[in-house]
């Protein structure tokens, strides 16, 4: 019952590399976005095989491919062999990471590669506490609650009653949604969240984040928790840290990094300045899913406040262990927890920081290259960052119905997928983000041509 004998599993997982190797050779020539839903005949007893490949086949009919090499989309990206073994590994030990009385090794492991992240955002190794998460929206809402329970220390208890004021957060027109979310689950409600301007580069502007909290502690609110992006979501700008650090410090406000994804800047040098003064957040939120090629479901909070995400987890029960606020499940929103971590230890093993530095050097260069391949045939530039990402429009037409038809036209050329944010100004733009270690010059060059292609027939 519920086991496949010896060789049938034997062939199965074979099948599974079969078609893995398969697929990998030949998606560079498939379609970009069939995203088809077929859900087939297999939901009775079937044969494991026949189930196994209804399975990958309705996935490739049946998904945008984000690991295409031509897909410039949202912070998606490839994953690595090791990534995938990882997997496949932690579902096979499937470790408990509740507790470290069932999980010694996991838990110290994801403990050591917590603090190498945290190393690379310029926190002392022994200050970074953290836990890994389902992502950056897990992360910035954890992000919240401890500023809460840190700033409020009845709030465990007494909840929104013990603040007695309204609580008040920033973050920038173009931070994520997460964070209006986050606001909400808390039980502030999203008018909690002040939306600062940006400026004409999607950065906040700072004397409007400095208005808005003087603003506030003169009407008796507190400004509790200030969030800075280190990579929108839209444009991949990056919020100015330094100045927004010293205006958390003068209000005694949380400060928090939102680098789910921009965060891939700390992995070499070259870009360690576009981070400055991300060393004095609070709490930063990191996404190894967006930013270090790890599967779905790869997300960190790390932080620098000792005992804070315990103000907001731990919890003591007869069938836990005594002590249990050395346990994972007291830092963490989720209870049961599977061996994340594993996702960035296996790669990080191989293949070291080096190997995301020059996978992360490989997407710059691209970037570059699709920038100056825009520039030479008309196209405008607009909202530049030093990260992967390149949003652009039709010299002087810059209008939605012009720009969303380019996109549709380049899709269906399978030229690349690539979307038309609307961004907080009401601006539209084409946008295209380099996030797969996998596309090459080719695929910039194919994106280039069909571009150029659509922008004639359109
Ligand atoms: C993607 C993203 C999030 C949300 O992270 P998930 O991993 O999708 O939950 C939050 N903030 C920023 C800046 C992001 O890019």
């Amino acid at each position: 019952m519920l086991e496949l004998d010896e060789p049938t599993r034997e062939a199965l997982f074979r099948r599974f590399l079969d078609r893995d190797r398969e697929r990998r050779r030949t998606l560079v020539d498939a379609p970009v976005a069939r995203n088809e839903a077929s859900v087939r005949e297999w939901l009775g007893p079937s044969n494991p095989a026949t189930a196994l490949d209804s399975v990958m086949d309705a996935l490739d009919d049946g998904i945008v491919p984000t690991d295409h090499p031509r897909y410039f989309g949202l912070f998606n990206s490839a994953t690595t062999a090791l990534g995938v073994l990882a997997d496949a590994v932690a579902s096979a030990w499937n470790p408990q990471l509740a507790t470290r009385g069932h999980a010694a090794y996991p838990v110290a492991a994801e403990e050591r590669v917590l603090a190498a992240i945290g190393e690379r955002f310029g926190y002392a190794r022994d200050e970074v506490r953290g836990t890994f998460t389902s992502g950056g929206g897990e992360a910035n809402v954890t992000a919240l609650l401890c500023a809460l329970a840190t700033r409020f220390p009845d709030w465990g208890e007494r909840g929104v009653a013990a603040l007695g004021t309204a609580p008040r957060v920033y973050a920038s027109a173009e931070g994520h949604a997460t964070v209006v979310r986050a606001a909400r689950l808390a039980g502030l409600g999203s008018s909690a969240v002040r939306s600062i301007p940006v400026g004409a580069d999607m950065r906040m502007k700072t004397s409007a984040l400095a208005d808005a909290m003087a603003r506030d502690a003169r009407d008796g609110a507190v400004p509790l928790l200030v969030v800075a992006t280190a990579g929108t979501t839209s444009t991949g700008a990056i919020d100015p840290l330094p100045e927004i650090a010293r205006l958390t410090e003068r209000h005694r406000a949380w400060l928090h990094v939102d680098a789910a994804w921009g965060g891939l800047a700390a992995l070499v040098p070259e870009l360690a300045t576009a981070l400055a003064g991300i060393e004095r957040a609070d709490s930063i939120t990191f996404d190894p899913h967006k930013a270090m090629s790890a599967p779905m479901g790869t997300g960190a909070l790390l932080t620098r406040r000792d005992g804070a995400l315990e103000r907001v987890f731990a919890e003591s029960t007869g069938y836990m262990p005594r002590d249990g606020a050395r346990d994972p499940y007291a830092r963490s929103f989720q209870w049961s927890r599977r061996f994340i971590g594993l996702r960035v230890l296996l790669p990080l093993a191989v293949h070291g920081w080096a190997g995301h530095a020059d996978a992360l050097r490989k997407k710059l260069a691209l970037a570059e290259r699709l920038r100056t391949g825009l520039r030479a045939s008309g196209w405008k530039l607009v909202a530049e960052t030093p990260l992967p990402i390149v949003c652009f429009v039709d010299g002087d037409r810059d209008d939605a119905k012009h720009l969303d038809a380019i996109a549709r036209r380049v899709i269906a050329s399978n030229g690349g997928w690539l979307p038309v944010p609307r961004l907080t100004n009401g601006a539209r733009a084409l946008r295209a983000c380099v996030n797969n270690h996998r596309t090459g010059e080719a695929d910039v060059d194919r994106l280039l041509d069909a571009l150029n292609e659509a922008r004639g027939i359109v």
